[in-house]
C-alpha cells in the first residue's frame, strides 16, 4: 500500500501528466522525445516532491519540462557552436528569435535555384546525411554537398550587408566543404582542433566562419516556413490523435491580436497552443464541412512576425476515412495524406505512432526511420514540391503514406 505521500505524488502526477505531454509534444515536435521528456520530468518531480507541494503543480511541472526540452536542444544541436541561441525563456517556437529580418531571408531563400534550396532544406531542416539528400535528389552525395554548401554561400551574398569581396574561401588551408562539415558538425574531434587551430590565426577565414554561422542560426529562425510536422498517434482502436503545426505570418504592416483559421468539423480539438499561450479558439461560423474559428492572443503579433498555432485532435466519431481500418487477424492498415499547395519546396516530416504493443509490418512509401520501443514509430521526411497554381494537385506535392501493422 502506498503511504499518503506518494498517494498525493501519483494523484497530481495523474492529474497532470496527458497535459504536460501535450506541452511536451508541442516543444518538441517528436513523440518519443517527447516521452522520454515526460519520464525525466516525473523522475525529477519525484526527487524534488518536498518543493511541488508549496507550488501551483501545472506551472512546476510544466517549467522542469521546458528546462529538460531546453537542455536536450543544447546538447544535441548540429551546430552547437553557437552558445548564444537558445531561447531561455518564452516559447520555444523557431521563429521566436530573429537574428536577420525574417522577409529578407524568406526572399534569398526563395532566390536561390531549386537545386540549391532543396538540398539546403533537407540537410538543414530535415537533418538528413548527405547519401539520403543524393537520394531524394537523385544525384551523387558529392553533389547534394556542394549544393548545401553553394546554397549557404548564396545566402550570405544576399544578407551581408557588409560588402564582402569573396565568399568563397580563398584561404589554402581550409576549403568550404570541410567548413561545411564544420558547421554542421559532423567531422572528428581532431579535425574540429585543426579547424580551430586555423581559424585562431587566419583572420580571413575566421571572418567567413562567423558570416556563415550567422546565415546557420538564422535559417532555424525560418524553419516553419519550410518544414510542416505532423504526428499520428494511433490508440487500440485505430482511432488517432493528431498534433498539427501550422505558421501563420502577419503579412500586414500593423499589430494583430486576432487571428482566424478553419477545421474540418468532424475534428474535435482538444488543444490549442497559439503564440505560446493555451487557448480556447471560439466556433464563429462554418462553410463546406469545415468550422471558422477565432483565436486571441494576449501578446500582439508584430508586423512581419511569425508565429505558431499548435493543434492537438481527434476525429468526433470513428469515421473510417480518419482511422486505421481493421483487416482481420489483427492487421490494420492506416493511410494518411495532407498539405498540398506550399510555395515552395518544403520538407514534411510526417509520423505515426502505432499502438503499444503493434508490429509494424509495411509502409508505403519507404520509411525515412522506424524506432521501435515499446512502441513503434515510423517516420517519414520527404521533400515536397509546390503545386503550380491553378493545376490539380500532383502526387509529388502532398504527402501519402501508408502503414500497415500487426496487433
Ligand atoms: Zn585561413
Amino acid at each position: 500500500m502506498p503511504d499518503a505521500e506518494d498517494k498525493i505524488e501519483i494523484d497530481i502526477w495523474d492529474a497532470h501528466k496527458d497535459y504536460l505531454r501535450s506541452v511536451l509534444i508541442g516543444m518538441t515536435r517528436d513523440i518519443d522525445l517527447a516521452d522520454d521528456l515526460l519520464q525525466e520530468t516525473y523522475l525529477r518531480m519525484h526527487d524534488k516532491f518536498y518543493t511541488i507541494r508549496s507550488q501551483n503543480p501545472r506551472a512546476w511541472l510544466v517549467t522542469v519540462a521546458r528546462n529538460l526540452f531546453l537542455n536536450h536542444k543544447r546538447s544535441s544541436r548540429p551546430h552547437a557552436p553557437f552558445e548564444d541561441d537558445v531561447q531561455d525563456s518564452g516559447e520555444v517556437w523557431p521563429g521566436s528569435s530573429r537574428h536577420i529580418d525574417l522577409v529578407s531571408l524568406n526572399q534569398a531563400i526563395t532566390g536561390l535555384s531549386r537545386s540549391l534550396r532543396s538540398a539546403l532544406i533537407l540537410r538543414h531542416y530535415g537533418g538528413l546525411n548527405y547519401a539520403e539528400i543524393a537520394d531524394q535528389l537523385s544525384c551523387s552525395q558529392t553533389t547534394a554537398r556542394q549544393r548545401v554548401w553553394r546554397a549557404l554561400c548564396q545566402l550570405r551574398q544576399a544578407l551581408l550587408t557588409t560588402k564582402l569581396e569573396a565568399v568563397e574561401m580563398q584561404c589554402c588551408h581550409l576549403n568550404g566543404e570541410k567548413l561545411l562539415d564544420y558547421l554542421y558538425q559532423i567531422l572528428s574531434k581532431e579535425e574540429i582542433e585543426g579547424i580551430e587551430g586555423h581559424l585562431s590565426g587566419c583572420l580571413k577565414c575566421k571572418k567567413d566562419v562567423e558570416g556563415l554561422k550567422e546565415i546557420v542560426r538564422s535559417l532555424d529562425v525560418a524553419e516553419h516556413a519550410h518544414k510542416f510536422v505532423r504526428i499520428d498517434e494511433l490508440d487500440r482502436d485505430g482511432v488517432p490523435r493528431l498534433y498539427m503545426w501550422a505558421c501563420l505570418d502577419n503579412g500586414s504592416d500593423v499589430e494583430v491580436s486576432d487571428w482566424s483559421f478553419t477545421a474540418d468539423k468532424e475534428i474535435l480539438l482538444e488543444y490549442v497552443r497559439f503564440h505560446g499561450e493555451e487557448i480556447s479558439p471560439r466556433v464563429t461560423g462554418e462553410t463546406d464541412g469545415q468550422f471558422d474559428y477565432d483565436v486571441h492572443s494576449s501578446t500582439p503579433i508584430e508586423p512581419g512576425e511569425s508565429i505558431g498555432l499548435l493543434l492537438v485532435a481527434r476525429p468526433r466519431t470513428p469515421l473510417p476515412e480518419y482511422c486505421a481500418q481493421d483487416l482481420g487477424q489483427g492487421r490494420w492498415r492506416y493511410s494518411l495524406k495532407g498539405w498540398p499547395n506550399a510555395r515552395m519546396e518544403w520538407l514534411s516530416v510526417v509520423s505515426v505512432r502505432l499502438p503499444e504493443g503493434a508490429r509494424m509490418l509495411s509502409t508505403d512509401p519507404p520509411a525515412t526511420q522506424v524506432r521501435s520501443g515499446l512502441s513503434t514509430t515510423v517516420l517519414w521526411k520527404k521533400l515536397l514540391t509546390p503545386t503550380e497554381e491553378g493545376r490539380e494537385v500532383s502526387r509529388g506535392s502532398q504527402f501519402e503514406g501508408t502503414v500497415e501493422y500487426q496487433l
